[in-house]
């Protein structure tokens, strides 16, 4: 399927590895020219160039820095001569006991996983508006619909950037111009951050990791993990001109993991 967006312009959010990096590989295969950031300038231009050479692949822009921070969020859009495609992402919150936050470790977490997508999207939606095409993409959590006990900052983070959303999406001078917003959920993938966890997990438990690995995916109904490149393609899919009629929706791709009809 041709997804239509050809010669768009994407700016992909901390897209060196992991889920971002799926979406920025999708994006660049069907052509849509890409800003791409990251904090680490070496991972950021091996990703870049990576990118560059995919088949089908147009113009790759690399941009290092915090897109956490209004600095990093200014060079990122600077680079981008105009957003049509915006995929904001972030690395996740530490996991811990809320007893030991204090609201400067709170502020962190609403900066990197609510604050910072609310700042980016108001950058670009008036404009996405004004031209009649516009496509967001947020990766926030599974543990939106079912938090993780230890991952308080993200579940309550990245609630509050899905109520705005659910919010805003549904403005008409939004929705009637051709501008979706919508939340992808990913449950367990197979990336840094989830090999990360893991880790800590098993020391914790005294135990491998491989055992660990084994157990988390024997919770998941496919019995894997999931890879960043079928992440990358939903994030397509929903970016593309077919997805028009698609907006404020919170779409999970966990393999299954999650157990309710709805
Ligand atoms: P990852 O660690 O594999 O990759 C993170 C990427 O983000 C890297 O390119 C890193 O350089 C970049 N990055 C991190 N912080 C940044 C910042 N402040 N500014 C710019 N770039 C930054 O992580 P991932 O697994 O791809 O996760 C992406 C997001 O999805 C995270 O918020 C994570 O919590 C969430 N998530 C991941 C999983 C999973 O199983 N992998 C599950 C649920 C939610």
């Amino acid at each position: 399927m041709d997804l239509g967006i050809a010669g768009k312009w994407a700016l992909v959010c901390a897209a060196s590895k992991g889920l971002g990096r799926g979406c920025a590989e999708a994006l660049a295969r069907e052509g849509v020219k890409l800003v791409v950031t990251a904090r680490g300038d070496d991972a950021l231009q091996a990703a870049a160039a990576v990118l560059r050479a995919l088949p089908g692949a147009a113009e790759v822009r690399a941009v290092a820095g915090d897109i956490t921070t209004p600095e990093g969020r200014a060079a990122a859009l600077a680079a981008c001569p105009q957003v049509d495609i915006l995929v904001t992402n972030a690395g996740g919150p530490p996991p811990g006991d809320f007893r030991d936050w204090d609201a400067e470790t709170w502020m962190r977490a609403l900066q990197a996983n609510m604050l910072a997508p609310i700042e980016l999207i108001k950058a670009v939606v008036d404009d996405m508006a004004a031209r009649g095409f516009g496509r967001i993409v947020n990766i926030t959590s599974a543990a939106v619909k079912a938090p993780i006990d230890i991952l308080g900052l993200s579940n309550g983070a990245r609630s509050g950037l899905t109520g705005f959303v659910a919010g805003l999406a549904r403005q008409p001078q939004l929705a009637s111009r051709n501008v979706t917003i919508n939340n992808l959920l990913p449950g367990a993938f197979e990336t840094d951050r989830l090999r990360a966890t893991l880790q800590g997990a098993a020391a914790k438990a005294g135990r491998g990791v491989d055992e660990i690995a084994d157990a988390r995916r024997q919770g998941v109904p496919a019995r894997r993990f999931g890879d960043a490149a079928e992440f990358g393609a939903l994030c397509a899919f929903v970016c593309s001109a077919h997805a028009g009629y698609l907006t404020g929706q919170n779409l999970l791709i966990d393999g299954g993991a999650y157990p309710g009809t709805f």
